[in-house]
């Protein structure tokens, strides 16, 4: 008998199954808001000029591939670090901060867990309710249980903060507690500054071990405000996990370009804590890939192509503000009497728009349009050409 003989086939993927189901729609009008990534005006994957200056470069000035030191090269996590703590922050001069780069977001949150895995063995994992769905799996595959938060308030499309603040204050002492740094995914709905500052006392009250995800900076005001998160903590001089990625604000998702910082409390404790993340590496994927980083590197470090990323971000982030209040507009006028400000409450590249799954399934029968079963989303994927055909479907579902 073949070995492979009982091997169950796995679920799939339901985004990918969306996606598949959208390219085989004959309808010139469908539209995909199922995906995960940032399209321009004209529904396309943007490539920054800043980042198609850097690969001009190094194309004209080509390198050889050795292999990268473990964590990765000390002029990319360097940045890393600026761009999460502030170049001035405290904790770098003391040396109490450990960086690695990381396969994208995923990989980074990946090789935290493996490294929790061997220090806090039997801790358990909450993440939000909902989350992103590759979170679960991620620290199940590195061995923990997986638990859940409550986050999202359907009533109000904001978060329930009291519901999470009693959740997180009964979970035992070392918890790991995931955390969307800012731009929930799936639900738009993030802390404000205030209740930023409840989780941090909480965390530090009840021995709790914060792991931030930070895959969007950048996409809700800025560069500095959306890291209020990570400076918090780190004011609180609380230990913490942070997870980059550069998929969404560099737009290159393909190259797989992220990173995995770790605050300590003494620089020797860092140094300990590296030597730990290297050994989880190694066995992993050895050492990271070149290029990405090296884009985003050159990109963070000239003045210029710093300045020009700012400017294409911010446009990322002004255009997906634009079509949440386009969005909300159309919907109140079509819908009077229903509430949409969560529409532009919520920030980054998702909304939790209430929709049924009955709903969701109408918007993609009837109208070609395409969204996850739980009513999220990709408010990134709409544009000036689409959008009123988006708020006529969605509000005939809901008429
Ligand atoms: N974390 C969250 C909350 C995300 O939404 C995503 C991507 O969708 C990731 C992590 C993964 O990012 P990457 O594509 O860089 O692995």
């Amino acid at each position: 008998m073949s070995l492979f003989a009982n091997v169950p086939l796995a679920p799939r993927d339901p985004i990918l199954g969306l996606n598949e189901a959208y390219a085989a729609d004959p309808r010139s009008n469908k539209v995909n808001l199922g995906v995960g990534v940032y399209y321009d005006d004209n529904g396309k994957i943007p490539l920054l000029a800043c980042v198609r200056e850097a690969e001009t470069a190094m194309a004209a000035n080509p390198k050889p591939r050795g292999y990268q030191p473990i964590e990765g090269p000390a002029h990319y996590t360097t940045a890393v670090q600026h761009l999460l703590f502030g170049p001035q922050s405290p904790l770098l001069a003391e040396k109490r901060v450990v960086t690695a780069q990381g396969l994208g977001g995923t990989g980074a949150l990946r090789i935290g867990a493996d490294l929790l895995k061997r220090i806090v063995p039997d801790a358990s994992v909450y993440i939000s309710a909902p989350s992103w769905e590759n979170h679960r799996g991620i620290f199940e595959a590195a061995g923990f249980s997986v638990r859940e938060y409550r986050y999202f308030d359907a009533q109000t499309g904001g978060v329930d903060f009291a519901g999470m603040i009693a959740d997180l204050e009964a979970a035992p002492a070392h918890s790991i507690i995931v955390l969307h740094a800012c731009c929930h995914n799936p639900t738009g709905a993030d802390l404000t500054e205030a209740q930023w500052q409840t989780v941090v006392e909480v965390c530090r009250a009840k021995a709790l071990v914060p792991f931030l995800d930070m895959a969007y900076q950048g996409f809700a005001e800025g560069i500095d405000a959306d890291a209020v998160a990570v400076r918090r903590f780190c004011d609180a001089g609380i230990p913490v996990l942070i997870s980059s990625s550069f998929s969404k604000n560099f737009s290159l998702y393909g190259e797989r370009v992220g990173a995995l910082s770790i605050v300590t409390t003494t620089a020797d404790e860092a140094a300990r804590v590296l030597s730990q993340l290297k050994r989880v590496i190694r066995t992993n994927y050895s050492n990271p890939p070149t290029h990405g980083a090296a884009l985003v590197a050159t990109v963070l470090a000239d003045s210029a192509l710093r300045q020009q990323w700012e400017t294409e971000l911010a446009g990322m982030r002004d255009r997906i503000r634009a079509m949440r209040q386009g969005l909300r507009a159309r919907l109140e006028a079509a819908v009077p009497g229903r509430d949409f400000t969560f529409v532009t409450a919520q920030r980054g590249m998702f909304s939790y728009t209430g929709l049924t799954p009955e709903q969701v399934e109408r918007l993609q029968r009837d109208f070609g349009i395409y969204a996850v079963r739980s009513g999220r989303i990709c408010v990134a994927a709409l544009n000036s050409h689409n959008l009123d055909t988006v708020a006529d479907a969605i509000a005939a579902v809901l008429r």
